[in-house]
C-alpha cells in the first residue's frame, strides 16, 4: 500500500528548508497506457514525483541538489513566465513544464519530453482538453530532439512510442502513422503488437487514451 509522507529539504538553488512530500512502498499493477503512463497505484502519485521549492520555484526530483545550468536558467522572461503560473489550477502541470524547461536548458530533451508528457497527464486528470493539447503539442519537439540524440535502442523505443502516441492524441495522423512504422521492426512481439494497434486506430482516426492491455489482447499476446 502507498504511504504518503513528509520530509524536510533544503533546497539547493536558494537555501530555503520546506516539507516535501514522498510516496513509498508503491504496487504497481496490470499495463501502462500507450505512451507509457503507469498503472495505480503510481499512476496516482505524481504529486510526488518532483519536489519544488515554495520560496524560488526550483523544481527537481531532489530539489537539495542543482547544477549551475538550472540555477542560470531560473532567470529570464520565460522562466518568469513559468513562475508567475504557479499556484492555480494547474499547479502540477506548471512544476512539471518548469521542470521540462530546466532540463531542456542542459540539453536533457528526452527528460524534457517526458516531464511535458506528465503535465500533460495532470492537464488530462483535470479534464483540462486544451490544456492537455497544449502541452503534448509543446512535448512534440522535445521528443524529436530526445530521438535524433541519437538514444540507446530502448529508449529510441519507449520515446518512439510516446511520441507515437502525443501525434495520435494531437490527431496528427500522418506524423503518427509514419513514426509508428518503425516501431514493426521490432523484435518484441509486444512492440509489433501496439505499433499494430497504433496503426488501426490512426487510420480509424480515433485519438482516445487507450491502456496497453487492449493492443495486447487483440494481438493475442
Ligand atoms: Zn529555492
Amino acid at each position: 500500500m502507498a504511504t504518503i509522507s513528509s520530509i524536510s529539504v533544503t533546497c539547493a538553488a536558494c537555501g530555503t528548508a520546506s516539507e516535501q512530500r514522498r510516496a513509498t512502498g508503491i504496487d504497481t499493477v496490470g499495463f501502462p497506457d500507450l505512451d507509457l503512463r503507469p498503472p495505480e497505484m503510481r499512476r496516482s502519485t505524481m504529486h510526488t514525483w518532483l519536489q519544488e521549492c515554495p520560496s524560488c520555484g526550483f523544481v527537481a526530483p531532489d530539489i537539495s541538489k542543482s547544477d549551475d545550468i538550472e540555477r542560470a536558467a531560473m532567470h529570464g522572461p520565460e522562466w518568469n513566465a513559468l513562475l508567475a503560473g504557479r499556484g492555480g489550477a494547474d499547479a502540477l502541470s506548471n512544476r512539471f513544464e518548469r521542470r521540462a524547461f530546466l532540463e531542456r536548458a542542459g540539453a536533457k530533451d528526452g527528460l524534457a519530453a517526458f516531464r511535458m508528457l506528465c503535465a500533460a497527464w495532470d492537464a488530462d486528470d483535470r479534464k483540462d482538453v486544451a490544456g492537455a493539447k497544449a502541452y503534448r503539442a509543446k512535448a512534440v519537439p522535445l521528443f524529436e530532439a530526445a530521438l535524433d540524440g541519437p538514444p540507446s535502442p530502448q529508449l529510441a523505443v519507449d520515446w518512439t512510442m510516446q511520441l507515437v502516441d502525443v501525434l495520435r492524441r494531437l490527431r496528427r495522423w500522418d506524423e503518427a502513422d509514419t513514426l509508428n512504422d518503425r516501431l514493426f521492426d521490432e523484435d518484441r512481439m509486444t512492440i509489433r503488437a501496439v505499433a499494430a494497434f497504433n496503426a488501426r486506430m490512426i487510420q480509424e482516426g480515433d485519438d482516445a487514451r487507450f491502456g496497453m492491455g487492449i493492443a495486447l489482447e487483440e494481438a493475442g499476446a
